[in-house]
């Protein structure tokens, strides 16, 4: 490798660590063999005795987007075309994480689906909504930016070819606004996470080529950092892959590694922060064991309401193996479109579409368990008719028939002694309900029942742990915040369940994915403004000088 090379890289590596005052001091010369380390380390792992590629490669920094739910597909595909080189990394073999398996839809507030079907929604509701819903704790400046960017976040979702015109009711929201695909007309299911996680996978697919990589079946196992002054510098990631071979990538990093929603591991952080719910059983996929929090919290970085842990009321009890500890989620949707909850007695027992939190306390509260089953968890039946099974989607439902998680009633009595209940409990429960004015104060009942002569269908459900509020803090650019310094860490951006102060102490559902486009779109934005401006900065220092 020539000196000119090498200086170059020097001069690059310092403008990364923020230094552009060439004054030498005791500081500086530590930094400068800091970067001569990271330098030689990189150069031996990755590059040939004067290979320009290698040059090129650190040059060209890439952005290393960590994880590939849809927090990170959006902020790699943003990544990319603010005219960023992007490596999209992914522990598992495939790529879609816990956004893969949403089920109920995505928040939006005028949205043109919205303004089509004639629902008078407005930024300013949506904005009050999240904001009561999270209990005084959310991030106001990030609720501004989620309510006023949701409608361009559900027009650059159907952009990838995903028709959201199927718009539900979810607990919690005064208007319809949670956004799913309508009935296929094949009849076919169309699970609303899976379908937005495909269209981004097959765009960045596409996209796959000098300037964009997918790394899946790679971990990454630390961020790699320097100190610049008051500030920390997050300058690369640490991968390893399935073999245990390790590498280092340098570049600007985005973590968007989801939550901790099944962190079981021996540094558990709902262990760590909310050992009360910790062996609930959960909805998420096993990956979810909060390493970008994690590694977040190793440099330095704000952790933020790591106490608050979303328990989904409705997971769905399997027959067969009641007290799995993995539970296939029964969607708000279901909720959201007409079904209601009953007790041991037959009886309903709170507003179906309240907050999630007090639907769950309200379940724990009625003490329903299953007859005959050992440590039975506490349960309810959800009951449906025909008619709130179309509004769901008869499509969608029938994987769950086919499951036999949604089950056909045979006859009320059936169900009555099944659940312990009187049947005639049962019938005037049906009979009365959008009669009069909601006990619960339920305002939206889109379907009411006919006890003698509905066809029904019934599931049993339980509360389950769903998504992890606390996470990484981060400021409107969604950089990662340092702890106790209110300084961002340089080169280091997060979005997506990762993060935390959107929701405050409790998500409005549908608001996870909103999130995801959102704040992905700024991370992969800001990341790739981060790094044009240091390149140019090293750019200008390695201009030749008199
Ligand atoms: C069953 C279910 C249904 C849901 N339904 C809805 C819904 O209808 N609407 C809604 O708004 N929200 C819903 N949610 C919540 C929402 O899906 C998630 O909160 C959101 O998708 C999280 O997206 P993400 O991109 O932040 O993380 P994820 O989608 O979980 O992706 C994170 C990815 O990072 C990878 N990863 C983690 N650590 C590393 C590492 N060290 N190195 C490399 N890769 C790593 C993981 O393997 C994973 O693929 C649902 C959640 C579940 C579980």
């Amino acid at each position: 490798m020539t000196n000119t090379i090498f200086v170059r890289q020097l001069k690059t590596m310092l403008t990364w660590l923020g230094i552009r005052n060439f004054t030498i001091g005791k500081r500086q010369i530590f930094q400068i063999l800091l970067s001569l380390v990271v330098i030689m380390t990189v150069n031996a792992s990755r590059c040939d005795a004067d290979d320009e590629s290698c040059v090129q490669e650190i040059t060209d920094r890439p952005i290393i987007v960590v994880g590939s739910g849809l927090a990170g597909l959006s902020a790699s595909i943003e990544a990319y075309n603010a005219g960023a080189n992007v490596v999209l990394v992914e522990k598992e073999p495939r790529v879609g994480g816990n956004s893969a398996k949403a089920t109920s839809g995505i928040n939006g507030a005028a949205s043109k689906y919205q303004k089509n079907a004639e629902i008078d929604d407005s930024v300013g509701t949506f904005k009050k909504d999240t904001l009561s819903s999270g209990d005084g704790l959310c991030v106001e400046s990030l609720v501004d930016l989620l309510a006023n960017n949701s409608a361009s976040a559900i027009d650059w979702v159907s952009s990838f070819g995903v028709e959201l015109s199927n718009i539900v009711f979810m607990g919690g929201h005064s208007q319809q606004r949670t956004h799913r695909e309508p009935a296929r007309p094949d009849g076919k299911p169309s699970p609303v996470g899976f379908n937005i996680v495909s269209a981004l996978r097959k765009h960045a697919e596409s996209l796959v080529g000098d300037k964009f990589a997918i790394k899946t079946g790679t971990k990454v196992e630390r961020v790699i950092t320097t100190k610049a002054g008051e500030d920390i510098v997050a300058s690369g990631v640490q991968v390893s892959d399935s073999d245990g071979n390790r590498e280092e990538l340098i570049g600007t990093i985005v973590l968007a590694t989801g939550g901790y929603g099944n962190d079981h591991t021996d540094s558990s952080l709902l262990q760590e922060f909310k050992p009360e719910v910790a062996n609930l059983p959960t909805t998420n996929g096993p990956f979810a064991t909060g390493e970008g929090v994690k590694m977040g919290r190793a440099i330095g970085a704000q952790l933020m309401h790591m106490d608050k842990v979303q328990i989904h009321p409705t997971g769905f009890i399997e027959v067969t193996d009641p007290n799995s500890a993995s539970k296939f989620l029964a969607p708000e949707a279901l909720r959201g479109s007409g079904g209601i909850l009953l007790n041991s007695e037959g009886k309903r027992f709170t507003n179906e579409l309240g907050r999630r939190d007090d639907v769950t306390a309200a379940i724990f509260a009625q003490k329903t368990t299953l007859k005959g089953v050992d440590n039975s968890p506490s349960v309810a039946y959800m009951l449906l008719n025909e008619d709130m099974c179309d509004k769901f989607g008869q499509p969608n439902l029938g994987f769950y028939k086919f499951k036999k998680l949604v089950r056909p009633v045979e006859s009320l009595k059936d169900l009555a002694e099944e659940m312990g209940a009187d049947v005639e409990t049962l019938k005037e429960t049906l009979s009365n309900y959008g009669k009069d004015a909601d006990p619960f104060g339920k305002k939206v009942i889109p379907y009411t029942f006919n006890a003698d002569s509905d066809k029904l269908w019934v599931a049993v459900i339980t509360p389950a742990i769903h998504y992890t509020m606390g996470g990484l803090s981060i400021n409107t650019q969604a950089n990662i915040m340092a702890d106790g310094s209110n300084r961002p860490i340089k080169g280091l951006y997060g979005a997506g369940e990762v993060t935390a102060g959107v929701h405050g102490g409790n998500r409005l559902g549908g608001n996870s994915l909103l999130e995801c486009v959102v704040f992905g779109r700024i991370a992969g934005k800001s990341a790739a403004t981060y790094t044009q401006d240091t390149l140019a900065s090293a750019r200008e220092l390695d201009e030749p000088t008199e």
